[in-house]
């Protein structure tokens, strides 16, 4: 699938791309001084950026980069301080793996920030889009970096109905791009991530404001609203989650950190499991505090719903008791920890927690232990 323009074309619709990037580009702040063409800044943003939208992204980047100004003040933070700083961005192996490429790119490559494919590939998070920001937008090597955006302005442009969401779609995109971008020191291909964010965007794009509209066979057709195809979903599971609220003598609230490694490793937040099929409340609660005997209220205090990539979590939130009297739980080291309710705040933790938070709030201080 080629973009249907021949040479001359191919240098007037650089043209137009090229000076409606330079007028119409919004100021972020990873394009403004000191952080345009920083490679560190570059990837800070990019490995922020996947799944969040700009908007959410703007104010961590910013706090972000005043806080861990170079790769090897990031490399010497402490893992909980990170996670801390990326609370409500989501999708926190981000955080912890790019914190993990900080300290690979300070051992193994004397801090500064690899600009080949393939030792940029070989740090942790950063995959064929990422590594291809950080080339163009930091080293000038104009390699496309196709991400949704890009790849439904392309996929408009060639008329093609397929499913962007495709790694292999997003491949011969990068393909086909390639003669657009290449010598351009890669503020083409920013332009044409803006251009997908801005103009063309996935409902109602704003063709007659698009630099590309002469070459755009869907636009051509008429076809813009059909081109891309929607992505294929299939279901998702939904499960049951149990989670308890329990509270010592004093009127704190216990609090576990999730297991390195897994879903949302980590985190802090309310005991909780998911229910396995049939399983009884009062089995699932016991598993919530391994090594005790729970006592769980049957009515819930409160109810979550949270959706992750590949299932639905139904948070049920039950109140707890220890049966012998208190959980003489670990230390915090060991992942548990009693929390006054006003200081949550400072045990990072992640947007469902917050969620279960704000469900069983009112309820938590007017209880008795
Ligand atoms: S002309 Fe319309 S559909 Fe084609 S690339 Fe531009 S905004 Fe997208």
């Amino acid at each position: 699938m080629e973009i249907s323009v021949n040479h001359d074309s191919i240098e007037s619709i650089q043209e137009a791309l090229s000076a409606w990037f330079a007028t119409d580009k919004r100021a972020l702040p990873w394009r403004k001084p000191p952080h345009r063409g920083d490679a560190y800044a570059v990837l800070v943003s990019e490995v922020m950026l996947q799944q969040t939208r700009v908007e959410t992204v703007v104010p961590y980047f910013e706090a972000w980069m005043e806080r861990w100004p170079t790769v090897e003040a990031l490399a010497a933070a402490t893992e909980d301080d990170v996670l801390d700083a990326w609370q409500g961005l989501g999708f926190y192996q981000r955080a912890r793996r790019l914190h993990e490429a900080a300290k690979r790119i300070v051992e193994d490559h004397g801090g500064q920030v690899p600009s080949s494919k393939e030792e940029l590939e070989a740090l942790p998070g950063v995959g064929a889009y990422t590594s291809a920001a950080v080339r163009s937008f930091a080293f000038g090597d104009a390699v496309p970096a196709v991400d949704g955006n890009t790849a439904r302005v392309w996929a408009r442009m060639v008329g093609e109905r397929v499913d962007i969401s495709k790694a292999r779609v997003k491949r011969e995109a990068a393909r086909s791009l390639a003669p657009l971008v290449e010598g351009e020191g890669g503020h083409l291909v920013e332009a044409l991530i803006e251009l997908g964010a801005m103009v063309c965007t996935p409902r109602d794009p704003s063709c007659s404001e698009c630099p590309l509209v002469e070459a755009c066979q869907a636009y051509k057709e008429g076809r813009c609203q059909e081109i891309p195809v929607p992505r294929s979903t299939g279901t998702i599971p939904e499960i049951e989650v149990v989670a308890l609220l329990v509270k010592d003598p004093s009127g704190r609230v216990l609090l576990r950190r999730r297991p390195r490694g897994g879903l949302l490793g980590g985190l802090w937040g309310l005991p909780m499991v998911e229910r396995e099929d049939a399983e009884p409340l009062d089995a699932a609660a016991d598993r919530c505090i391994p090594g005790f005997e729970v006592e769980v209220e049957e009515g819930a205090l409160g109810s979550v719903e949270h959706v992750f990539s590949h299932k639905r979590w139904r948070v049920q939130v039950h109140r707890a008791r220890a049966v012998d009297g208190a959980f003489a739980v670990g230390s915090k080291e060991e992942g548990w920890a009693w929390c006054a309710w006003s200081k949550r705040e400072g045990f990072a933790s992640s947007a469902l927690d917050g969620k279960v938070f704000d469900a069983v709030g009112e309820a938590s201080l007017t209880l008795e232990a």
